[in-house]
């Protein structure tokens, strides 16, 4: 993926609990982190993500997020991962609002903000989240939060150009990449209209 033009690896670990799906564990994250060296952002997508913060830190991730709906106390979640020496962020399903996190955002280093259900790939993107992301980005720079603002789910070349301007500024994105007949072409359009707004 750094030869395609990723910036970062996005990591997507689901228990098929918290969301249906399975997929990987911290030993397949340690292995990973062998191959390249992008840094890893780690999205819990499971239940009781306090009792892994360990092992993903361990294995190797440089961001790692829970999502707000899968944990009790945020606020110590957050200051566990701090602790670990990583990034932290904080994830929100597309039914869960804002205003819910308001007072943790500047704890945290970045917010990822759902732009599908959680589960599955390649599913299409949720068009009402980019009020979200507005909203988002406004209360960032009122209150001078240094947070990321991260989108995932349905990340096209056709719609990088209005989460951006909407507020985002990482970009996960799974099957419009993987799907295409070159990733690093595929990259590096996205990038390019990237560059024309900023
Ligand atoms: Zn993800």
């Amino acid at each position: 993926m750094e030869k395609a033009g990723a910036d970062l690896i996005h990591v997507d670990i689901m228990d098929g609990h918290y969301v249906p799906n399975l997929t990987i564990g911290p030993g397949v994250v340690s292995s990973l982190r062998k191959t390249t060296a992008l840094p890893f952002d780690v999205h819990l997508m499971i239940e009781s993500p306090d009792r892994y913060i360990d092992a993903f830190a361990d294995a190797g991730s440089n961001i790692l997020t829970v999502h707000a709906e899968a944990v009790v106390h945020l606020h110590r979640t957050v200051q566990t991962i701090k602790g670990k020496g990583i990034k932290a962020g904080v994830s929100l399903n597309p039914a869960t609002p804002l205003s819910c996190i308001e007072e943790i955002l500047p704890d945290i280093d970045l917010l990822l903000i759902m732009t599908v259900n959680p589960g599955f790939g390649g599913q299409k993107f949720i068009a009402g989240m980019l009020p979200k992301i507005r909203k988002a980005r406004e209360l960032a720079q009122t209150r001078g939060l240094g947070m990321a603002i991260e989108v995932d789910g349905g990340v096209t070349p056709d719609n990088i150009g209005i989460l951006a301007e909407a507020g985002a500024d990482i970009f996960v994105a799974g099957a419009s990449v993987f799907g295409s007949p070159s990733y690093g072409d595929t990259i590096a359009r996205m990038k390019a209209i990237l560059g024309g707004i900023r």
